[in-house]
């Protein structure tokens, strides 16, 4: 076969040649050891947190080297393309802090950078130029078989095809050996076709393959006659990533473990062009329990796959970062430990250290490391925050807390600072109810069973009667003490061997007094909440209390 003349049949409108790009795209200045990493989402969903985890490992890369993180939309699959989703995948990076330093910036902003277009779907004529390269060196061939499309082709050709005519047309792997003759009258014929890979790999045979996360593997060949160019002209993205990241210097494919079971056809797709291979990175998945069962996060079930769930819940972006950190490095937990006060940009981190084991996505986790960095933080820049994120999220809280921003202020500065800090809140979502008693009524709350009500509004009688509301924090727990050492809530027999030994009825009262004001059992120091409360309102809900009862 003349593939020369086979390349000019199946391309004749191709006018470059693959060393014409390559000329176009010449090797980045950059100092020796520089690595040049990227981020190619599709926007066939929103960024997910295995992005970010990706994004994460990219940009650290590429800053500890002086090296280029940029990034790239991978936006082949019309079919399923979400306008906006480009746009919430580098704003999300900026946001979370992984700027890309060039490539795509949204759909309505000028691209950063000499190695664009940055959007895959403005470069079918560069991916069909060495499409023709592969036909040109007798390593593609045009295939008619139809079955060389998405699923979801395959699927909509099917019904297609059911609803014209009751049956499926069996469709013939035989494309390999056409000769030219048969592929020239196909084509005139106008049947559609896809170019596959001829591949020459044998999978019986083995071969060393090095990922920067799982370390040295040996992996079988390639034997596959993957699609390069779909019958819409468009490559999927085994050939647009083999093109892109050849023509944009990248030098770390810090990627999904999804893609591992094709790197054997990748990496032979680069050979058969004559080109090196990156070096690849495959992150393991992040997954979750489900019934007792391990699987992968999904953006359908899992609100919290979308990195857009944490901003709407309101998790300060400190805290989703540290925590993917948790997820990545192993050694992360215990340099926090060492280093509580640190900046996370010191943490020195390595690709190498990423477990391959697939880390377990845990909600406790991330709220503690949230509430341990909220806890750190003054008053005035939680407040801050939990204002910013009304005013997106909740317009009227938005107001109430305008409105009122001196007693929040205060508030949140209960507990604050010192060596043991509060740590309540791990998203700002939580804290129009944690804390509603400060701006709302509340209605009586009930308390616990095992206290006896009347000895409780007796209680309360004698401390509503005695109340001083000037009284210091010293002051004001040696009178609620005193007092309950008269009264047993519990009826238990400790109490009534030694009254003025029984100490559970000093934290009963307290909690009783707790209930009555704020309607809840755990509060920050209640002394300073029935300060910033004022004497009126003290009394009401002690009153409503014994009322209640
Ligand atoms: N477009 C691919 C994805 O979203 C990117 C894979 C890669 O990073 O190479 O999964």
């Amino acid at each position: 076969m003349d593939y020369n003349k086979l390349a000019e049949l199946l391309y004749p409108n191709v006018q470059h040649d693959m060393q014409y790009y390559l000329n176009v795209y010449p090797a980045r200045k950059l100092p020796a050891g520089a690595e040049v990493t990227r981020l190619g989402p599709s926007p066939t969903g929103y960024l997910h947190i295995g992005h970010l985890y990706s994004a994460m490992i990219s940009r650290i890369t590429a800053t500890k080297t002086h090296g280029v993180f940029y990034l790239r939309l991978e936006d082949t699959d019309q079919k399923r393309y979400i306008p906006g989703a480009g746009d919430v995948a580098y704003d999300m990076l900026c946001y979370y802090g992984v700027k890309p330093d060039e490539g795509y910036r949204g759909d309505n902003l000028e691209q950063i950078g000499e190695y664009g277009d940055y959007v895959q779907s403005h470069r079918t004529e560069i991916y069909q130029t060495f499409a023709k390269e592969l036909v040109k060196r007798g390593r593609a061939f045009p295939c008619f078989c139809g079955a060389n499309d998405s699923k979801e082709d395959i699927l909509e050709r099917r019904e297609k095809e059911l609803s014209e005519s009751e049956t499926i047309t069996e469709h013939d792997e035989h494309c390999r050996n056409l000769s030219f003759e048969q592929i020239k009258a196909n084509i005139e014929a106008g049947k559609p076709w896809a170019l596959k890979l001829l591949s020459t790999g044998d999978p019986e045979k083995q071969h060393d393959f090095v990922d920067l996360i799982k370390g040295k593997r040996v992996i079988r060949e390639n034997g596959k006659d993957i699609v390069l160019v779909k019958s819409n002209g468009i490559p999927p993205y085994a050939l647009a990533h083999v093109v892109d990241d050849t023509l944009m210097g990248t030098t770390i494919v810090v990627r999904g473990e999804e893609w591992y079971p094709s790197v054997a056809a990748h990496i032979e797709t680069f050979l058969a062009l004559g080109l090196k291979p990156p070096k690849y990175a495959h992150t393991p998945v992040i997954s979750k329990l489900d019934d007792g069962n391990k699987r992968k996060l999904s953006k359908r079930k899992d609100p919290e796959a979308d990195v857009r769930f944490y901003i709407e819940q309101g998790y300060p972006k400190e805290a989703v970062k540290e925590y993917v950190l948790n997820l990545l490095n192993s050694d992360f937990e215990m340099w926090r430990n060492q280093n509580p006060l640190s900046d996370i940009a010191e943490f020195p981190f390595s690709i190498k250290k990423i477990g391959s084991n697939n880390p377990m996505f845990d909600f406790e986790k991330l709220n503690n490391i949230s509430k341990n960095i909220i806890s750190r933080w003054p008053a005035e820049r939680v407040f801050a925050e939990i204002y910013a994120w009304a005013e997106k999220f909740d317009g009227k809280y938005a107001n109430l807390l305008q409105n009122n921003k001196e007693t929040m202020i205060k508030m949140l500065s209960i507990d604050r600072g010192g060596d043991r800090p509060r740590k309540d809140i791990f998203a700002w979502s939580m804290v129009k109810d944690l804390y509603d008693y400060i701006f709302n009524d509340i209605a009586p709350a009930t308390i616990d069973e095992r206290i006896n009500k009347n000895s409780a509004k007796d209680f309360l009688k004698e401390y509503i009667e005695k109340y001083d509301h000037k009284l210091d924090k010293q002051a004001w727990f040696d009178q609620i003490k005193q007092i309950a050492l008269g009264h047993n809530f519990a009826d238990n027999k400790e109490y009534k061997a030694n009254p003025s030994a029984y100490a559970g009825n000093v934290a009963d009262a307290c909690n009783l007094v707790r209930v009555a004001v704020t309607g809840k059992t755990a509060t920050p120091d209640l002394c300073s909440i029935m300060q910033l409360l004022g004497k009126d309102k003290v009394k009401n809900r002690l009153q409503n209390m014994i009322n209640s009862l």
